[in-house]
């Protein structure tokens, strides 16, 4: 167990979710495509240098990999604003008044006037070659567990455009994401612990699912998480998606600092120095005589690194060494995929025999205490800058224990450099667009209406009558204040309830687009189910109908249809027909293909039963038919 108070552990959040509402700056709905676009657009990115400022390291390392952008739109989803081709539409009220909702839920201090900046990003994922942000409040705090937290700022930004390809240097963008609302939350770094930090982050997507107006799924939250240690270098991990081992970050993160504190230690003791390091040069090594498969025909050059043996081989995170960070820098800044060294077993993996590691270390004057690394590459300038540009680079940063560089999270809880911590002068006013006033009365309308915490909700909802189970589904879920307002206004609480975590979940299962329904028209729906006029049993079947043709009034939508129960006799007839014919499907399956049959038996039925009456008769007939 690692004391993390004597590393001196100091780590801290930032979390960035997408809002379920419109686009930030257009009028567009927010919803990811996966059918064809109808549009594609090309284009080159060009960065003048009064954009860029002073020179900023991360922006130039990415331009000179100078890619070709292609971007897919839809024309019913996406717009000129998502193209940079029309000047950004004021902001979205809903967006705005959400953010300001978790201003004030943490605590923080809004500003009055909210100037919108545009941060250049020049990865391709913008059209514009900027994202643009707004600083809307500073200064506030949360609860996380036992400890107050600090939230330092709370801005709201566009998200950028999702890569859907990447092929021979171009790079494809899908528009459906671009501009959807994110708010950004940072926290101080003032989380001493893994379990801290993971507590915070808990906290922190709790107090935005509490609006009602977060998006919901993988990739809705990420997390960018700071973490250094005593000695070490404040280092950013990118993209955290997984909320659960967030912590499993922060303790690889603080382990790898402390290993790498280590080898900067060790290599003094050894009489290391950057000039030692840095110069050695590249030399041609020949070809191997019996390589493996995958190094035939390659030539294989090398370089020395000095006072370096053990450690190219040294974990410093779990199957991670200090070589797989000079590989990462070889990957990002070379299109090469890899590296050799001299702390791997070179014969099984590589087929290098004793005798020619031997030779080859002969040939680079590699001495006792030091170490080499290999690569097998035929264009010699091409060895040469894997070799004296990327893995020279990074050994000679061993000297300063912890390089500054932002890193991207791995799956396990690792992570990878990214790129080097970008500069400061990376913003600018946005132009096109009037600093955002916040009035006094909107603040005061949104205090007025603040959610309830989650246990002023499990109290309120448990009063309401509402089962254990449907309080744990509801009190954190988009529709509770929807819920909350329709109780208030004399729905029964627990059918509400079931209306609209069962019912709505169950009729997009079976092909609504229940998403498309406005909260007036499920209110609207919920009120003839209140008075009758729409039966249970056909809840389902007439929302599919209704989500079909928004046109169309709830009135229209039911009156004339035919809306009568089917007796059970019927309901067994028709599931004994579906029965036979997947049959083999069954004999196959067995259990598994109840639900199969369910669905086919509920459409045949189209809506004239419920769903318990078509399990009873199903299990009925799986039964009798196990005999
Ligand atoms: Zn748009």
């Amino acid at each position: 167990m690692v004391d993390y108070k004597k590393i001196g552990l100091k780590a801290g959040l930032e979390v960035h979710q997408q809002l379920d509402t419109g686009k930030l700056f257009c009028r567009c709905k927010t919803i990811l495509r996966d059918d064809a676009p109808g549009l594609v657009t090309k284009r080159f990115m060009r960065v003048t240098t009064s954009e860029l400022g002073e020179m900023d390291q991360a922006a130039l390392e990415e331009f000179k990999k100078k890619h070709a952008f292609f971007y897919e739109s839809f024309f019913d989803t996406t717009c000129e604003v998502e193209l940079d081709e029309a000047p950004p539409k004021s902001i979205d009220k809903n967006a705005l008044e959400t953010v300001l909702e978790i201003a004030l839920l943490t605590n923080s201090r809004v500003f009055e006037k909210i100037p919108v900046m545009r941060k250049i990003v020049i990865d391709g994922s913008n059209t514009s070659g900027f994202q643009r942000t707004a600083l809307v409040a500073v200064n506030g705090k949360i609860k996380a567990g036992e400890k107050t937290v600090g939230v330092q700022t709370i801005a709201i930004e566009e998200d950028s455009a999702r890569p859907s390809e990447k092929k021979d240097g171009a790079v494809t963008y899908r528009l459906d994401r671009l501009g959807t609302p994110l708010i950004e939350l940072a926290t101080a770094p003032e989380l001493f612990t893994p379990l801290e930090v993971k507590n915070a982050a808990l906290e922190i997507g709790k107090i935005f699912r509490l609006t009602g107006k977060t998006k919901r799924g993988l990739g809705t939250i990420r997390q960018d998480i700071n973490v250094s240690i005593t000695g070490g270098q404040r280092i950013e991990i990118k993209g955290v998606q997984d909320l659960q081992n967030i912590d499993k970050y922060v303790e690889h993160e603080a382990n790898r600092q402390a290993i790498l504190l280590e080898i900067k230690a060790e290599l003094e003791k050894r009489g290391c120095t950057t000039q030692k390091i840095l110069e050695n040069k590249m030399a041609p090594l020949g070809m191997l005589e019996n390589p493996k498969d995958f190094l035939k025909g390659k030539k294989i050059s090398g370089i020395r690194l000095p006072f370096f043996a053990g450690l190219v081989g040294k974990e410093i995170q779990p199957l991670r060494r200090l070589g797989t960070e000079f590989a990462d820098h070889v990957r990002k800044k070379t299109a090469a995929k890899g590296i050799m060294h001299s702390d791997e077993n070179l014969e099984q993996a590589y087929g290098i025999t004793e005798k020619e590691k031997q030779a080859f270390a002969h040939s680079l004057g590699v001495a006792e205490k030091d170490a080499f690394v290999l690569v097998a590459e035929n264009d010699a300038q091409k060895a040469k800058e894997i070799l004296e540009e990327a893995v020279l680079f990074r050994a000679a940063q061993c000297l300063e224990g912890v390089p500054k560089e932002t890193r991207e999270a791995l799956d396990d809880g690792n992570s990878s450099y990214l790129r080097p911590i970008p500069g400061a002068a990376r913003m600018y006013p946005e132009t096109d667009l009037e600093p955002i006033n916040v009035k006094k009365e909107t603040i005061e309308k949104i205090k007025k209406n603040l959610p309830l915490s989650e246990e002023d909700r499990e109290k309120l909802y448990t009063a309401w009558g509402l089962s254990r189970k449907l309080v744990e589904q509801m009190k954190l879920n988009n529709y509770a204040p929807f819920f909350e307002e329709l109780v208030k206004n004399g729905f029964n609480a627990t059918k509400t309830a079931v209306f609209l975590l069962e019912t709505l979940v169950e009729a997009k299962r079976l092909g609504a687009k229940t998403d498309s329904l406005s909260r007036e028209q499920l209110r609207q729906f919920m009120e003839k189910t209140r008075t009758g006029e729409i039966k249970p049993e056909v809840e389902t079947e007439l929302l599919k109908e209704f989500s079909e043709n928004p046109q169309k009034s709830i009135g229209e939508t039911i009156s004339g249809k035919k809306i009568e129960h089917a007796s059970d006799a019927e309901v067994l007839e028709t599931v004994k027909r579906v029965f036979e014919k997947n049959r083999q499907l069954v004999e196959a399956k067995g259990q598994a293909a109840f639900s199969a049959l369910m669905g086919d038996a509920m459409q045949e039925l189209k809506g004239h039963a419920s769903g318990k009456q078509v399990s009873d008769a199903l299990k009925k007939i799986l039964e009798e038919n196990k005999k």
